[in-house]
């Protein structure tokens, strides 16, 4: 099986670990780790770089991050923003949605597919994509996925969105998962490694019945990546 992990971070490179695995989507979490991970990035042709601040990590920002970020991207056509979105458990979601917002229009300026973060918070992003015309949003890959299946809908009138997962529960309201069509399913470790990815591959494609899973699968990211 040929696998690219959707969503690591800089201190877990997927492809250095798990022998199926030959490509990473590294995102960097805040302002401090951008530099760290254009070196990463330029030392290994296997990793896919995502930039941003996440909700978690606000607090310090810069007061022209987005700028930052902007001219960050510019440098290299292949970047990607994230892991940037909302966590209704984290301190501040006014900041959290103006730093959210800010990297977000970005994304829509420059095109570029978002890595996103959202806990408890769905009606405030889908109330956020409502602010864009549809052609202009990016692609969007909705992370660690664990929405309701009315949220699965909503976010499915947008062309452009992936769901992904780190973990299946079988018996409880993982089973959203037989909701999603094949073409728009992602796996990723977010940087746990624990989380090994063949394994989880072999239960989605017990779920949907599919002895192709993994070639889906790895498609759909080439897809994303537009590789
Ligand atoms: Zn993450």
């Amino acid at each position: 099986m040929k696998i690219i992990d959707a969503h690591s971070h800089i201190d877990y490179i997927t492809h250095k670990h798990q022998s199926d695995v030959v490509g990473t989507v590294c995102c960097a979490t805040a302002e401090n780790q951008w530099v760290e991970l254009i070196n990463l990035i330029n030392a290994d042709k296997n990793i896919f770089g995502a930039f941003g601040i996440h909700p978690w990590f606000i607090e310090n920002v810069s007061d022209d991050f987005d700028l930052r970020l902007e001219k960050l991207l510019q440098t290299d056509s292949g970047y990607m923003i994230g892991e940037i979105g909302l966590d209704k458990y984290k301190p501040d979601m006014d900041k959290q949605l103006y730093v959210f917002v800010k990297q977000f229009d970005v994304a829509v300026k420059l095109k570029r597919t978002v890595f996103l973060h959202c806990v408890g918070a769905w009606d405030k992003i889908l109330h956020v994509l409502k602010q864009y015309k549809t052609s202009e949003l990016p692609i969007i890959v909705a992370h660690a996925f664990s929405g309701s299946d009315d949220i699965v809908n909503k976010l499915l009138q947008y062309d452009n969105i992936f769901f992904s997962f780190n973990k299946i529960d079988t018996n409880g309201r993982n089973s959203r998962i037989e909701h999603i069509s094949d073409d728009k399913i992602l796996v990723e470790t977010d940087g746990k490694s624990n989380i090994i990815l063949t394994d989880l591959i072999n239960q989605i494609a017990r779920i949907k019945n599919k002895s192709n899973m993994g070639e889906i699968i790895f498609d759909n990211t080439q897809r994303l990546l537009k590789k």
